[in-house]
């Protein structure tokens, strides 16, 4: 099968590899139909994760139609048409058990390698799924394969990170980064907060954010004032945090109010971060981080999206062949495109 392998900072091609084969009785083999490159695929595509086994196949968010189960698997069968949890669980240990799916003690990324097992991905024609009734979920007709892919990853995210937001209902939300998971966030925050308050550097995530109806905010140096001026000098009720790093994570701290919510689904791997313990504890500030549990949550989010409360594609700027993968990661990467789809 054809599939995108990374084969060294970025170096993606596209080459001819092995077919996936049914490796355990809970494994599934699935036909990819629609794969997005997703902003956590630049740290591996960097070569910023250490580890990283060079030749991994690339992708976490993917959907397709399943071609072949193991004698096991018992929730899907030949020719479902089935969304992929961006991260592989067990189902059997403590955290599974207790509904944390994003801290199962045998998780592993599609896609990934170094930060945790090789498990190879979904920006091939064919992908194996080594635990099918976990990671696997039927998709209904009313749900396409191109908003399903937001469902694998990051409109998860995102709703993870507005719940953990906990908003009251006419909330006046800051979403800190406007890239695609902004974006998600912005879309599920709409469903409770009164204003949102996007924050971005690129104009046209600003433009984007605005267009569903946030208020845009550049973020300069002036931005946590302009915050304050509109909301009488408290700070917003709730900031979700949708960027990663440093600089992100000490903007969204400065702009909740006293007693407010600081919720993180931006990627972190900043060691060294400084938290201002003192203004923190002065103003009670609750800090929340979450990765995203799309096996927990799918559920909720499909009903979003299958009643059409959440529209996730018109963030998809670019369709492009699996073959032009190495074009799209660097346009990608460029920041010429918003979300780019892929198809084996
Ligand atoms: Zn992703
Ligand atoms: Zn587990």
């Amino acid at each position: 099968m054809r599939a995108s392998r990374l084969m060294g900072p970025k170096d993606v091609r596209v080459e001819e590899v092995p077919d996936p084969v049914i490796s355990s009785p809970e494994s599934a083999v699935i036909d990819v139909t629609v794969t997005a490159i997703c902003g956590a695929d630049l740290t591996s595509y960097w070569g910023y994760v250490p580890g990283f086994e060079w030749g991994t196949i690339m992708g976490h968010e993917f959907v397709g139609v399943v071609r072949q189960v193991g004698d096991d698997v018992k929730t899907v069968k030949p020719g479902d048409r089935v969304m992929v949890s961006s991260m592989t669980s067990c189902g059997r240990c403590w955290y599974c058990r207790h509904g944390m799916q994003p801290q199962c003690e045998n998780r592993a990324l599609f896609g990934f390698s170094g930060a945790y097992p090789r498990l190879d991905g979904g920006q091939a024609e064919h992908a194996l799924i080594p635990n099918a009734d976990r990671d696997l979920w039927p998709l209904p007709d009313t749900v396409s394969d191109e908003a399903a892919v937001f469902v694998a990853d990051i409109l998860s995210t995102a709703y993870r990170g507005v719940e953990r937001a906990a908003l009251s209902c006419g909330d006046d939300v800051a979403i800190v980064g406007c890239g695609p998971l902004g974006l998600m966030a912005i879309m599920v925050a709409r469903l409770a907060a009164g204003r949102i308050l996007a924050l971005d550097t690129v104009p046209a995530r600003l433009e984007a954010a605005e267009s569903l109806g946030a208020i845009p905010i550049v973020a300069d140096e002036a931005a946590i004032a302009r915050v304050k001026d509109l909301t009488a000098g408290r700070g917003v009720d709730a900031v979700i945090e949708c960027a990663g790093g440093a600089p992100a994570l000490t903007t969204a701290m400065q702009l909740a109010r006293p007693r407010g919510m600081v919720s993180v689904i931006g990627a972190h791997f900043e060691p060294d971060f400084c938290l201002d313990a003192g203004a923190m504890f002065a103003n009670e500030t609750t800090l929340s981080i979450s990765i995203g549990a799309p096996t927990d949550d799918r559920e909720e989010v499909l009903r979003l999206v299958e009643t059409g409360r959440v529209d996730p594609v018109p963030v998809i700027s670019h369709r492009m062949k699996l073959d032009e993968a190495a074009e799209a990661y660097r346009m990608f990467e460029a920041r010429e495109a918003m979300k780019i789809i892929l198809t084996p």
